[in-house]
């Protein structure tokens, strides 16, 4: 390679230690975030900014239509990174926290989905909770022994376009191709026409807002020459036909059910266990 990105978030510094041998040149605080789904508790589409206990902003946004996402939760992990779930206490602490605020608190028995993260951030050095510690990133471009190494410490989604602005910056000098940046007013995928109102006027209402609102100006793409359902292959589960499973696979690299289900979409949340069942019968099916 002529230059090699660690961009391995929250393992940033594994990555350095293990197949690199190197020493880290900054220090990460992971912190895991958990995330509760309960049934639709909202009235309208406002969300609900809340204050817990000790000062930390909690919130409850509408999700998925039928369905309201509340979070989140700090929980410092010092142990090496699995796959990290939303303990028992975590769900209890986001039950109590939002219950000061609501006539009907949130039971722990109403949870139908969570799920956690791991946050990477920087540890600036000041003492305090998880919350304190800043949300800034930092590149760091080194020429160890072989190709130019650039490792992201740190970073948001929110700022991930500038992030990639700066890095492709350091990078374009290394490459010989220091060209100017020009990603500012650039679309992002999905986003480069306006959403056709007249696309696919076949498709069921419901199945054509969730495929609208998924992919954007990539529809186009997905149903290629389909000009009704029936080209759409087998409805594998509810309103999730073949041909959006091969594009998944094809484009965004889905392999199992879970990432079609869970990673890529959320319908995982709108199936019932035999339906989600017949997803993965699928996969295997397609894979043997
Ligand atoms: C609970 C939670 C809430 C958050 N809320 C917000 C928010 O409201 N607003 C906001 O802007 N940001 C938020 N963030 C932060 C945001 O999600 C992260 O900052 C962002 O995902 C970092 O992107 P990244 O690409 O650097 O790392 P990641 O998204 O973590 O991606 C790193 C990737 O590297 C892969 N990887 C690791 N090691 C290796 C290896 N050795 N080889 C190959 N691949 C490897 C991992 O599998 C992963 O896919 C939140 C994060 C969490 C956890």
């Amino acid at each position: 390679a002529r230059v090699l990105v660690n961009a391995a978030g929250p393992w940033a510094a594994d990555f350095l230690a293990g197949p690199l041998s190197k020493p880290p040149s900054q220090r990460l605080r992971r912190v895991r975030g958990s995330h509760i789904v309960i049934r639709r508790r909202m009235p309208d589409a406002r969300a609900l900014l809340l204050q817990a206990a000790e000062g930390r902003v909690l919130f409850m946004i509408p999700y998925e239509g039928d369905f309201t996402l509340i979070g989140t939760t700090e929980v410092e992990v010092t142990e090496a990174l699995r796959h990290e779930v939303a303990s028992a206490e975590e769900i209890a602490y986001l039950c109590a926290q939002t219950a000061v605020w609501l006539r009907e608190p949130v039971r722990p028995e109403e949870v139908v989905w969570h799920y956690a993260g791991v946050r990477p951030l920087l540890d600036d050095g000041e003492a305090g909770g998880a919350s304190a510690l800043t949300r800034d990133y930092r590149l760091d471009l080194s020429a160890p022994d072989g190709a130019p190494l650039l490792t992201v410490w740190g970073g948001k989604l929110t700022t991930f376009r500038c992030l990639a602005e700066e890095a492709v910056d350091k990078l374009g000098p290394v490459l010989g191709d220091p060209r100017p940046a020009w990603t500012a007013r650039a679309k992002l995928p999905g986003a480069e026409t306006e959403r056709d109102a007249a696309i696919a006027p076949w498709l069921p209402p419901a199945l054509r807002q969730r495929l609208a609102s998924t992919y954007g100006s990539r529809l186009a793409t997905l149903l290629g020459s389909a000009s009704g359902l029936e080209d759409l292959g087998v409805e594998v589960a509810p309103g999730l036909f073949e041909r959006e499973l091969h594009y998944l696979m094809q484009e965004t690299w889905a392999r199992c059910a879970e990432d079609v289900l869970w990673r890529r979409t959320k319908l995982g949340l709108h199936l019932s266990a035999p339906e989600r069942e017949q997803v993965a019968l699928w996969f295997q099916r397609f894979s043997s």
